[in-house]
């Protein structure tokens, strides 16, 4: 199924970026187009297929060299976008990558390419599934090297084949249903009926297992989202500047000085983590901080993961009380600061209401515990909860909102044929199923769909 008839160029790599960037042309004429602008050693449009060439791009028109450059050409179908596709290697930078690109947009029948066209021309030829591609827009985006892996293995298939797994065992149900649909005697309804639910409950705990690997999937690709609270002046964004190494929050000795939520990321042992320093939770009458307040509470609404800092140079105040009530039942690290000054706070109270494992002593100044506090964040999300043999994740919206649908027609489907509805009936919910995983590898996708998809794709991709 080849749908495209014009060649498309784009710049491929990040623009600004690393010591070289590419121009990658596909479609039809992108070899004779580019051997047009393009001088060799040897005739390049005899090239052959995944091979590299050293020479220049020369404007056809004033014969004026633009740039030194190293061509590759990969032909059709054993490309990227199963076109004939060449990539053009120039130095790095913006300049050198836009001279050369307007001179291919020049050339008769060469177009810009859209958002996202490269890859969508691979789905269209066949070349990679809609799990796939969407893959590859994970890693562009990926900000972890955990991430990272995920989308490679995503990338290579692994989610659609567990989808197709899955599709399977729903049509022998659906093919199991057709050959005994026929007969309505009592006790082959009854058969049929256990058969599908047997059958649909597996496919349902696939889909299940799939889901839960969702919330997982969303960590890794947005970071933990992880709250740093505690009232003002106890070391918060002193804290924040020790994970970061940075100087982006402001460090000082008058409270309340954290106007914003400070965001940062990184990666504790390499698990991406999305700090939020927030004001100092707690009443307040100054209009500016109070705008800061209400944004660390919601921060710590949506945090996944808190930093719960007190001074242990201080007596444990009221707002202390009330914070810990809030923060019963969530994920919390308790910090207790400046252990280098002399200890006021009453520690048996905070560990009457925290777990021993989950409190680490520090001195931020002293550059004190910083170790600690890292393990037990790792701690907290590695015993046992992501697998590390098994990097199947779902981390799309998409994937999400689809296997929910189709965990619910799998549980309909059950649910019909435990209350006596005939069988025809409930074969819609699991034909419905089906057609829903097959959604989320792009068997059933529409053009619209597509669309949707590939426009969120950076340009060139
Ligand atoms: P925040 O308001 O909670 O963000 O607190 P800051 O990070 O701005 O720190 C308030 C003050 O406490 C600053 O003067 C820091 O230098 C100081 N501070 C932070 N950590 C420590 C520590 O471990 N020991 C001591 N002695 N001072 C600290
Ligand atoms: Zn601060």
């Amino acid at each position: 199924m080849n749908m495209t008839h014009d060649t498309i160029a784009a710049i491929a790599t990040a623009v600004g970026e690393g010591s070289i960037a590419i121009i990658r042309v596909s479609g039809p004429d992108a070899i004779e187009r580019t051997a047009d602008v393009f001088r060799s050693k040897e005739d390049f449009r005899s090239a052959e297929s995944h091979t590299v060439h050293y020479g220049h791009i020369v404007d056809p028109l004033t014969n004026q060299r633009v740039e030194e450059v190293l061509v590759t050409v990969m032909r059709g179908p054993r490309s990227f976008t199963g076109e004939d596709v060449v990539e053009i290697g120039t130095h790095g930078g913006v300049i050198a990558a836009k001279n050369v690109l307007q001179l291919v947009l020049k050339q008769p029948g060469i177009r810009v390419a859209e958002p996202g066209e490269f890859t969508k021309r691979a789905f269209l030829n066949g070349r990679i599934d809609l799990t796939q591609a969407e893959a590859v827009m994970d890693l562009i985006r990926s900000k972890s090297d955990r991430a990272f892996q995920v989308a490679m293995k995503q990338s290579e298939g692994s989610l659609s084949k567990r989808i197709a797994d899955l599709r399977q065992t729903i049509i022998e149900v659906i093919a199991h249903v057709e050959v005994n649909i026929d007969y309505p005697e009592h006790d082959v309804e009854e058969l049929t009926s256990a058969f599908i639910r047997e059958h649909c409950g597996v496919a349902l705990e696939g889909v299940k297992r799939l889901l839960k690997t969702a919330s997982e999937g969303k960590i890794l690709r947005e970071g933990i989202v992880t709250a740093i609270v505690g009232r003002p002046n106890v070391g918060k964004s002193s804290l924040l500047n020790a994970l970061t190494q940075s100087n982006k929050a402001i460090v000082t000795d008058i409270p309340g000085t954290t106007r914003d939520v400070i965001e940062e990321f990184v990666t504790v042992n390499g698990i991406p983590l999305r700090l939020l320093d927030t004001a100092g939770i707690r009443e307040t009458a100054d209009v500016v901080e109070r705008i800061g307040v209400e944004r660390s509470n919601s921060a710590l609404e949506e945090a996944d993961l808190i930093l719960y800092v007190l001074n242990r140079n201080e007596k444990l105040h009221d707002d202390d009380r009330q914070l810990m009530e809030k923060l019963a039942g969530r994920q919390v690290v308790v910090i207790f600061n400046k252990t280098d000054l002399p200890q006021q706070l009453e520690t048996a109270e905070v560990e009457q209401v925290f777990p021993a494992e989950r409190i680490v002593p520090m001195s931020v100044l002293g550059e004190e515990g910083i170790d600690r506090l890292e393990e037990v964040i790792s701690e907290l999300f590695f015993e046992g909860r992501i697998e590390s043999n098994d990097l199947t994740y779902v981390t799309n919206v998409r994937h999400i909102s689809l296997l929910e649908r189709a965990k619910q027609s799998l549980l309909d489907a059950i649910e019909a044929t435990e209350i006596g509805v005939p069988i025809d009936i409930v074969q819609i919910d699991i034909q419905q199923a089906w057609e829903l995983l097959g959604e989320v590898i792009g068997d059933s996708a529409g053009e619209s769909l597509l669309d949707q998809i590939f426009s969120q794709f950076c340009l060139g991709k």
